[in-house]
């Protein structure tokens, strides 16, 4: 036998001899003994360098000891595999250990808010509807009651492109929805709108809405101010008073808006209600008839009402966070605080 082939017949034994330590049917120890040992099988073949020719002696020399780097890489593995039964009994982890931190994301306050009046009108009835925000002037303006010169349509408030318009407030998502359902009808529509207006600390070029809108027959201004007040008395409070003002929408008749008691000083006045005691938080109204005849609903038969609200207004009450932009800048030191 060749030394070559010796040093084949070794390897492929080695091989057959770790698979049994892997299996938990030998021990490491013996099997390095075996090979490694003083009078193990690769000293044994060194001790047959004698009997090699002169010339070829360099080359089986080197050929022994790439065996004995080999085997040794090898056995140093297979030390560390745990014996059989004994996986558990490692005493380098300790599972007691707390784990290495691991730095999570939290929810855009603004996100959280939309969810939380998301949770309350889901106690109303309500489900949510989503529309898009390039729109055509048909469902963001026409359908709306908005005459045609309006100055809402003015490129100073809306942004254009080409036909379209990014839609300047969630309302026509109820235009899409009435279109493709029959009433009646009871939906959130909460969204991103544009508005074209400078950036400063109380407005940006985007911002949030929540718009909702309930469609049966005989509703009354009562349902929508028992509605709106349950609202508010479950988002800021049980302690919290609203109150309806008089207002004006293209889609509403009559219209209002909507205050609360200032949550800061319950009505006493302060900085941020200006004094007044009252916070204006949300638009309403009954649906005009208008926009029923424009989705092809009979206005003698179907009564709604509808309201809207800034979802940055109402966190910025909420967090007590006085820059509208700190919202959208992305700052991980704003919204860690969350
Ligand atoms: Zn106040």
């Amino acid at each position: 036998m060749t030394l070559h082939s010796a040093i084949e017949t070794l390897r492929e034994q080695f091989g057959q001899d770790s698979r049994k330590v892997r299996a938990g049917e030998s021990d490491a120890e013996q099997i390095r003994v075996k090979y490694l040992g003083r009078k193990g099988l690769v000293a044994g073949l060194f001790s047959k360098m004698g009997s090699i020719p002169a010339t070829d002696r360099p080359a089986a020399g080197q050929a022994l000891n790439e065996l004995k780097t080999y085997l040794t890489g090898e056995l140093e593995k297979l030390s560390n595999v745990p014996a059989k039964g004994e996986e558990d009994k490692r005493e380098d982890m300790d599972y007691t250990l707390p784990g290495d931190p691991f730095p999570k994301g939290s929810i855009h306050p603004i996100t959280q808010i939309m969810e939380e009046i998301k949770d309350i009108f889901h106690h109303l009835g309500f489900s949510v509807a989503y529309g898009p925000e390039i729109d055509t002037d048909f469902y963001n303006f026409e359908a709306l009651n908005f005459p045609p010169n309006h100055p809402a349509r003015d490129m100073q408030d809306t942004f254009y492109i080409g036909d379209s318009v990014l839609r300047t407030h969630t309302s026509n998502t109820q235009i899409h929805h009435m279109m493709e359902h029959d009433p009646p009808v009871k939906i959130l529509a909460p969204g991103r709108v544009y508005r074209h207006e400078d950036i400063s600390v109380r407005s940006y070029c985007l911002f949030h809405q929540v718009e909702g809108l309930f469609v049966d027959k005989a509703v009354t201004m009562a349902d929508l101010k028992g509605d709106l007040d349950y609202f508010a008395r479950s988002l800021f409070g049980e302690r919290v008073k609203t109150r309806f003002r008089p207002s004006y929408f293209p889609f509403t008749e009559p219209s209002a808006e909507m205050d609360v008691s200032c949550i800061f000083c319950g009505g006493k006045g302060c900085n941020i209600c200006k004094y007044a005691g009252w916070l204006e938080i949300l638009g309403c109204g009954m649906v005009d008839p208008e926009v029923f005849k424009s989705v092809h609903y009979d206005p003698t038969v179907w009564q709604g009402y509808a309201f809207g609200m800034g979802v940055e207004r109402i966190a910025m009450l909420k967090f007590g966070v006085e820059d509208i932009r700190l919202f959208f800048e992305g700052d991980v030191r704003f919204l860690r605080q969350f």
